[in-house]
């Protein structure tokens, strides 16, 4: 029924299905189970189940079908399964694609649970995780080689805004017999670019810009109806981690309002970017629609904007920069990213505290560094808050 038509449509539009009561309002299904006519239709159901049958919630749910229908659609697969949080997606697609004796290629700056399923979990089961500076093509041409089974990457990186070049990387992958998984948080799934660029699957926190609204963890799975239905589904059903319905219906309320917010909130960070990058207290802005950000050129052909975060220097410090921080009146200090309210992060001591110094030295995380995700206040305040907290550092 939504072929064809545009985004904003579809993000209200596309997977729902309505119950004999015909409501406006997607219906959330809050049941674990379902009822079967006769011992014969379950039996059958359990053989195959079809198109809207289910069986179980754990493996499938009416709700978080229309979740799953909306949100493939969106970035551009075929199909997805819905999990219980981002972390739940990274794992169950990692974990479904791997076997003792593979060897994965990934971008070295991940997010730190990203990085305890590959060098941790992944690495106990003799699969074999070569990490890799994400920018550096030439770095991706040497590590991919014919004995890679998986290349997994964050396309933007977290906290440091680091930008790969994501057609070079699957290209190289494709051409070697890899499946590339693309951790896509930072991207948005308004400018996600994964599919278009040649990435096999997706897997979004949707915890981030779909909810918006600081409320519930999730996550999804994206790919091919082959993976998607075949192996990733049969880990994900049989492990646990599936969405719970009411994430999902709260969710789909989220996704009709998706496309307005992320712009909102994306041309705040432009905004933002452009009144710290000329602030004498401040230094080194990243932000990938700024002509200054390293990797520009590379961002900007792959999407038509940054993004709804960005990170910068407070010059002086970690003395300097707790003292910017505390002094904002209208951002929050809290370690999510894409809420309605606009967040301050130091990641040095929060989020990457865990980090060994070397490895915060070799991903830029600096006491002075700060990462900034602009919500949906009036740009104006912001950027007032900003200065008024600079001046009194
Ligand atoms: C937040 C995030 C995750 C984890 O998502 P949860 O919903 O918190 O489990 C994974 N990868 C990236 C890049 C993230 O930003």
């Amino acid at each position: 029924m939504t072929n064809g038509l545009k985004r904003r449509t579809k993000l209200v539009h596309t997977g729902t299905r309505r119950s004999q009561y015909n409501e406006v309002s997607e219906a959330i299904f809050l049941t674990q189970g379902f009822v079967y006519d006769s011992a014969e239709q379950a039996e059958a159901r359990f053989v195959k189940a079809g198109e809207d049958e289910f069986i179980y919630a754990r493996y499938g749910n009416p709700t978080v079908r229309m979740f799953e229908d909306r949100m493939s659609d969106l970035l551009g697969y075929e199909d997805g399964f819905a999990c219980a949080s981002g972390m739940a997606a990274v794992n169950g697609a990692l974990m479904a694609l791997s076997k003792a004796g593979d060897r994965i290629v990934a971008s070295r700056a991940l997010f730190g649970s990203c990085l305890y399923v590959l060098e941790e979990l992944l690495a106990r089961f003799g699969v074999s995780i070569t990490l890799v500076d994400g920018t550096d093509n030439a770095a991706w041409d040497a590590a991919i080689t014919p004995h890679t089974s998986l290349v997994f990457l964050e396309s933007i990186s977290n906290p440091t805004l680091e930008v790969i070049d994501l057609r070079h990387v699957c290209a190289v992958a494709h051409k070697n017999g890899a499946l590339v998984i693309v951790d896509d948080a930072m991207a948005t799934p308004i400018y996600s670019y994964a599919r278009e660029c040649g990435a096999d699957i997706s897997v979004v926190s949707t915890t981030k810009h779909v909810d918006g609204q600081g409320r519930m963890l999730g996550g999804i799975i994206c790919g091919t109806r082959d993976l998607i239905r075949g192996p990733i589904e049969a880990y994900v059903k049989h492990t646990g981690g599936a969405m719970n319905p009411f994430t999902a219906w709260s969710h789909l309320k989220s996704l009709e309002t998706l496309d307005l917010r992320v712009k909102a909130q994306a041309a705040t960070a432009m905004a933002v970017a452009e009144a710290l990058e000329v602030h004498p207290k401040i230094a080194d802005v990243r932000y990938p629609q700024l002509p200054s950000h390293a990797q520009h050129k590379v961002a900007m052909s792959q999407s038509p904007s940054g993004g709804t975060v960005l990170a910068f220097e407070v010059s002086g410090g970690r003395d300097a920069c707790f003292k910017f921080l505390n002094m904002l009146e209208i951002f929050i200090i809290s370690n999510n990213f894409a809420d309605a309210k606009s967040i301050v992060t130091h990641p040095a001591t929060t989020t990457h505290q865990r980090l060994p110094q070397e490895q915060k030295d070799i991903l830029g995380i600096t006491p002075g560094l700060v990462r900034l995700s602009c919500g949906l206040e009036d740009t104006d305040d912001l950027i007032a808050d900003l200065m008024q907290a600079l001046d009194r550092i």
